[in-house]
């Protein structure tokens, strides 16, 4: 989904939850739900080796239809759950309003994988993505040996 849209979303959101929590809460909440795409941009950086952002987002905007062109960690399962235990954890209205942004921009992600038939397009779990590799290498050094 385009930079744009998740900005907005969470700009609009943010304006309204900031009549109802502190502002520290709402401003963690528009940070986690327009910033999560930077998982994009750490891929790119390391596997090109390139700081471009320009270059980052030509490149996914090239892989757009092709599957599971990276490995987006903030995009998972894992993450969600590792962020929703931290929460729970540490009990701070910060980190609640961060993992609710988190959630919304993957809401956002998800809604648009679906309306574009595209759900397999993306790896959804870091478990899946270790479990597909380590079948793709047996399958590949076996036809090696
Ligand atoms: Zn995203």
């Amino acid at each position: 989904m385009r930079p744009t849209v998740h900005v907005t979303t969470a700009g609009i959101l943010t304006v309204v939850m900031a009549r109802f929590v502190p502002v520290a809460e709402a401003l963690g909440f528009f940070l986690a739900s327009s910033l999560l795409d930077v998982d994009h941009f750490v891929y790119y950086a390391a596997r090109f080796r390139e700081m471009s952002l320009r270059k980052a987002m030509a490149y996914f905007e090239s892989v757009m239809n092709v599957p599971r062109p990276c490995v987006c960690v903030c995009h998972t399962l894992e993450f969600v759950v590792g962020l929703g235990l931290l929460t729970l954890a540490s009990s701070s209205r910060l980190l609640v309003a961060c993992l609710a942004g988190v959630v919304v921009h993957l809401a956002l992600d998800l809604g648009e994988a679906i309306a574009m038939d595209r759900l397999s397009y993306r790896w959804w779990s870091l478990l899946e993505y270790g479990w597909q590799m380590r079948k793709q290498c047996s399958i590949h050094c076996s036809r090696q040996s």
